[in-house]
């Protein structure tokens, strides 16, 4: 069973990129490596963002930012003198290769109430544009946030049950650190599922047997379409899209890939009534999004689309207006003291290998 019996690599990894943030803070390398990575510009990556929460069991912690560390954020990208362009702009230059000044957008991903009532404030105190990609299922108040499912699942019970094939496991779920231990496994081994129905059925079922309401969990989170109808006509605010179902376009048909983007493009300028010109792959990583996926963003019209693979833009990149990457605001890293790695771009390049563009 993949997933279920294999130790869970994400705390492994967060350690390591921890680590290696801080190792390159402390001995300054980011300052040494800044004129060769630095590159032309950043996108910036957010989902929630709100004031931190109490309780130990917080296994989507890394989804999620406090408002003064945005704040914070904003400030170090202001006092370097970089633009906060919004994604239209940002595709502008680097289409046009206006280089001279070095540039930022603010992306937040799935159309959460928290970015309108705690992100949005705090990106007008800096005049500061952002793109909020919205899955249409989400505003509709259907959508299946199966990740915040299993979080609500593990934290009210004591114990988890699953089928694997012929065998029944259980999961401690007594405290804070099996909690996390449970949920890391599980998250793994849902999303090692072949096919969206297979995991849809999973925490279908979990959701059943602990009585948790998903589409309830849907409406308390997410902004509804007259919530974003508003949020629309701040000439701050670009809303893009981000599938119907929020789900992983690699492991989909070509044909059912393409029409989760085209179909939550004109759902969304439906409900808005305004051109929807930017896209963010769900998930975005590279096993869910490649270049078929890429491809199809370009021919379903879309100007610019974002992944979550980490690096900063480089010139490279305006050849890959659907290809784009983007710098985490990480929830677990929200020390002032890592946001100039993170703007010198080491941190990511760290992470790629020191390959320039992961996504060519
Ligand atoms: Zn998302």
């Amino acid at each position: 069973m993949p997933g279920v019996d294999q130790p869970s690599m994400k705390q492994l990894r967060n350690n390591v990129i921890r680590v290696g943030l801080e190792a390159l803070y402390f001995s300054g390398a980011h300052h040494l490596l800044r004129p060769l990575l630095a590159g032309v510009g950043a996108i910036f990556m957010l989902h929630h963002v709100r004031p931190p929460r109490d309780g130990a069991f917080q296994p989507n912690r890394h989804l999620e930012v406090a408002p003064e560390f945005l704040r914070a954020t904003l400030s170090h990208l202001r006092s370097h003198d970089i633009d906060i362009v919004s994604m239209d702009e940002l595709h502008d230059r680097l289409v046009q290769g206006q280089f001279v000044r070095r540039f930022a957008a603010f992306t937040l991903d799935d159309g959460y109430r928290n970015n309108r009532d705690f992100a949005l404030p705090v990106l007008r105190e800096f005049d500061a544009p952002s793109t909020i990609y919205v899955a249409s299922d989400f505003a509709e108040g259907t959508g299946r946030l199966w990740w915040i499912a299993l979080e609500a699942v593990i934290a009210k019970a004591d114990h988890i049950d699953i089928r694997v094939g012929n065998a029944a496991l259980r999961f401690d779920a007594t405290t804070a650190a099996a909690k996390q231990a449970a949920f890391d496994r599980l998250h793994d081994w849902l999303r090692a599922l072949p096919g969206e129905h297979d995991l849809q059925r999973e925490i279908t079922a979990l959701c059943a047997q602990h009585d948790v309401d998903m589409a309830q969990l849907c409406r308390d989170l997410c902004l509804s379409w007259d919530e974003l109808k508003r949020l629309a006509t701040d000439p701050l605010v670009t809303i893009g899209a981000h599938t119907i179902t929020h789900c992983n376009l690699a492991k989909q048909s070509e044909e059912i890939a393409a029409r989760e983007m085209a179909a939550s493009r004109v759902r969304i300028e439906h409900a808005l009534g305004r051109p929807v010109l930017h896209f963010a792959y769900p998930y975005g990583d590279r096993d869910a999004a490649g270049e078929r996926e890429f491809a199809l963003a370009a021919a379903g019209g879309f100007k610019t689309a974002v992944t979550t693979r980490p690096g900063m833009l480089f010139a490279e990149n305006a050849g890959h207006p659907t290809a784009l990457p983007r710098i985490s605001l990480n929830g677990n890293y929200q020390d002032a003291r890592i946001l100039p790695v993170l703007t010198s771009g080491a941190a990511t390049a760290m992470w790629n290998g020191l390959r320039r563009i992961a996504a060519a």
